[in-house]
């Protein structure tokens, strides 16, 4: 016997989004490239953190990481070279709303895309912005970037590359406001997954640099990190990652980390020899310049075009229509006085 209607209640569930949901294009990045790894973290990361795919954005500059918005069931922006950042930038401070990530290569964002790196460091913006670096320019075949090692033999640089390689993570630590900055290697996928996690769970701008194999021209970059884990030293800290037991088993290097301590985090980020992984440095106190210069109040379409109608029409030309502004408004009264 069913109850009075009135105390029938329609439960509507809360849609919830699956992993198939956030995958976009069949990825053709080449056998064994560790940006399909960087791609089932990221994707993993959504669903777990049910992301609105509507409400989500990735953004890309040129090169083969840049391919990332492609292949993410979300919304996403495949831009210019070295101008991703100021593209979400864009995004971000226009749709305060959306959750944004910046997918760069290293060619991308360590070399021509340089000043907007340091600029997006400082203004602090909410988003998550992963350095895919694999030491060279893949897209355009086989180019030395900033962040290829020194004597490495590349199309631009057959007898070695001459100059020592930048690191993007002491580069980061000394910008103005620099909040969140960590490292991870895309072949321990359970790492990775939790510092990209903490990134995107952190308030203000997450810079997060991921060691990245390329073994179609640097075949043998890794090789060694690879076969020798002991060279990983993984940050230690209360508020850092917490490995699985069986990626614990095989990672055994361990340094105790104070991820408040800036200092510190630059002393590490320049450890040669060791490769540290985990969270180098996270401030959540920062000012986030989304924050501070709150965007107006979206336009209708149609102020949207009185609006546009109006800046256009003072740099119109309006032949004898006497004190029409052009420019200054000089030059027009000029013209319609001649
Ligand atoms: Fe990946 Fe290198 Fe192939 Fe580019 S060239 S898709 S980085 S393996």
């Amino acid at each position: 016997m069913f109850g009075l209607k009135s105390e029938c209640v329609l439960k509507v569930d809360e849609e919830f989004h699956d992993l198939e949901e956030y995958q976009g294009r069949v990825a053709r990045w080449c056998p064994g490239c560790g940006d399909n790894g960087i791609l089932a973290a990221t994707q993993r990361l959504c669903r777990d953190e049910q992301l609105p795919p509507e409400k989500t954005v990735f953004v890309s500059g040129i090169g083969c990481a840049a391919r990332f918005p492609h292949y993410m069931g979300t919304y996403g922006f495949h831009g210019l070279h070295g101008r991703a950042l100021p593209t979400a930038q864009g995004v971000k401070i226009r749709r305060p709303d959306l959750k944004v990530f910046v997918n760069m290569g290293d060619g991308d964002c360590c070399s021509i895309g340089t000043a907007h790196w340091i600029h997006a460091v400082r203004m602090n913006m909410n988003m998550v912005a992963m350095l895919h670096d694999n030491n060279i320019y893949g897209l355009t075949k086989n180019q030395v970037s900033p962040t290829t090692p020194k004597g490495m033999t590349t199309a631009t640089t057959p007898h070695g590359s001459v100059l020592r390689e930048m690191n993007p993570l002491t580069a980061t630590l000394g910008i103005t406001n620099v909040s969140f900055v960590a490292q991870a290697v895309e072949w321990v996928p359970d790492l990775l997954y939790q510092v990209i996690r903490a990134a995107y769970q952190h308030k203000g701008f997450a810079f997060v640099r991921i060691l990245q194999r390329c073994p179609h021209f640097m075949p043998t970059l890794f090789d060694s990190l690879l076969s020798n884990p002991d060279d990983i030293m993984v940050l230690d800290s209360d508020d850092g990652v917490k490995l699985s037991e069986a990626t614990a088993k095989v990672y055994k290097t361990r340094e105790p980390h104070d991820t408040a301590d800036l200092n510190l985090a630059r002393e590490v980020a320049g450890t040669e020899g060791k490769v540290p992984v985990g969270i180098l440095y996270r401030n959540a106190s920062v000012p986030c310049y989304d924050e501070l210069r709150k965007p107006a109040r979206l336009h209708t379409p149609e102020q949207a075009r009185t609006v546009l109608d109006r800046a256009f029409d003072r740099f119109g030309i309006f032949p004898g229509a006497s004190g029409t502004r052009h420019g200054t408004g000089d030059e027009t009264d000029r013209r319609t006085d001649a």
